[in-house]
């Protein structure tokens, strides 16, 4: 076992971090407020080759390994936890399900555009009535000649809206409930899509959430990845991998709490000397770094374990769980060491307390990844 990043892991996290601190960090408060899709930094990611990194240079991938691309949400997301979440739904729920789950056609057809940043992916499952219990989906396909007709209604979509192409679950056989959900990969161009207002949210106010509605919306048949009714399958598998993205995101949102807090706890002066003299503010500070260090571990782990293949849906969870928790308890500890201050909008740890409340809810809330660990620790 080593806990060591190899070199090219090191040298991954040297340059992502210079990269989030000079491109995704300084615009990060200005996009809170105004919400603005943050495309810049997607064409910056993507010219730098980020996009798409652990796949095989066949398709224009870097073939970089899972590790890398986990410090990769980690560090973008420390610096702008919208840019995180649009990057990891781009590359985790999209890119990734096409190359697992399509064929090697599909994979030569749609890859390289997502790769080079040309085309912006996103992820259509939930439906209003269909959120955690992701298979009580109401979205049909119905086959008519070569075409798939589809209509349903998707909610609360990142990207939705800005990206070009939409993987979407929608039932081709409602007499077979969860066993009759396929996944399509759909574009914004097709006729019969459209879109929802953005939600306004309370945090990554910066990543679009959109419906995504689809009205009498054919898709070409090769447009279908897997076979009819593999459709949850690749949902949930897909999903495994989302989640060490959000774990990562979680742990890149509370260390810049952290930093944040630690910074401010040497130059806030009160009772005469710095307030990070005080036990109080010194142990706060002690639990915020041991768990955002175990949080790390359990994501960097979770993304080995996904990265070479292994079935490792139970230590996902562990790592969302733990990573999401770790965020929303430590970014409320950041604004106790800034005091009056961090509650005010021009400290950034007001922003990152609100950005982390959603690492708890998308991908699988916490009741969810306690449901898997229980499920694998019970088998
Ligand atoms: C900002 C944002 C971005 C998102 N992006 C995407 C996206 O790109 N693509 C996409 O498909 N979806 C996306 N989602 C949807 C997200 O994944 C769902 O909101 C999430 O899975 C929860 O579903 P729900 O909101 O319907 O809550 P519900 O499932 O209704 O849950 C409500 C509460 O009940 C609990 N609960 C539900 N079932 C159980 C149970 N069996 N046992 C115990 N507790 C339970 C939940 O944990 C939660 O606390 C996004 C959501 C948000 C807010």
């Amino acid at each position: 076992m080593d806990f060591q990043l190899t070199e090219e892991q090191k040298a991954v996290r040297d340059a992502i971090s210079k990269f989030a601190a000079e491109k995704v960090a300084p615009g990060a408060l200005d996009r809170d407020r105004t919400g603005e899709f943050p495309w810049e930094v997607l064409r910056g990611l993507a010219e730098q080759g980020y996009l798409g990194m652990t796949l095989p240079p066949e398709y224009g991938g870097a073939g970089a390994d899972w590790v890398s691309y986990a410090i990769c949400v980690e560090e973008i997301s420390r610096a702008c936890a919208s840019c995180g979440v649009i990057y990891e739904v781009h590359n985790s729920l999209h890119a990734d399900a096409i190359y697992h789950h399509g064929t090697e056609e599909q994979r030569r057809r749609f890859l390289p555009d997502l790769i080079s940043g040309k085309k912006l992916g996103a992820f259509a499952l939930t439906e209003p009535g269909a959120g955690s219990d992701a298979g009580g989906l109401k979205s049909t396909a119905e086959l008519k000649g070569d075409r798939y007709i589809l209509n349903g209604r998707k909610c609360f979509i990142t990207s939705g809206g800005k990206a070009d192409e939409y993987i979407v679950f929608a039932l081709t056989d409602k007499s077979k409930g969860t066993k009759g959900i396929s996944a399509f990969v759909v574009d914004k161009s097709f006729p019969g899509i459209s879109f929802g207002e953005p939600e306004d949210k309370l945090g990554i106010r910066a990543s679009c959430t959109a419906d995504v509605i689809l009205e009498d919306c054919p898709v070409p048949v090769e447009n279908r990845l897997g076979n009819e009714g593999d459709g949850l399958k690749i949902a949930l598998s897909t999903l495994d991998g989302g989640r060490v993205g959000i774990a990562c995101q979680a742990v890149g949102i509370a260390q810049a709490a952290f930093d944040a807090a630690l910074a401010y706890s040497k130059e806030r002066q009160q009772f005469g000397r710095p307030i990070s003299e005080f036990q109080a503010i010194q142990w706060m500070l002690a639990d915020m770094a041991t768990d955002i260090e175990a949080a790390r571990l359990l994501a960097y782990r979770a993304a080995y374990l996904r990265g070479t293949g292994q079935r490792a849906s139970k230590e996902i969870a562990m790592a969302k769980l733990f990573a999401s928790r770790a965020a929303v308890k430590h970014t409320a500890n950041a604004i106790q060491i800034h005091g009056g201050y961090g509650y005010m909008r021009d400290y950034k740890v007001e922003r990152l307390f609100r950005d982390a409340k959603i690492t708890e809810i998308y991908e699988g809330t916490s009741e969810v990844m306690r449901m898997v660990i229980a499920g694998a620790l019970l088998k």
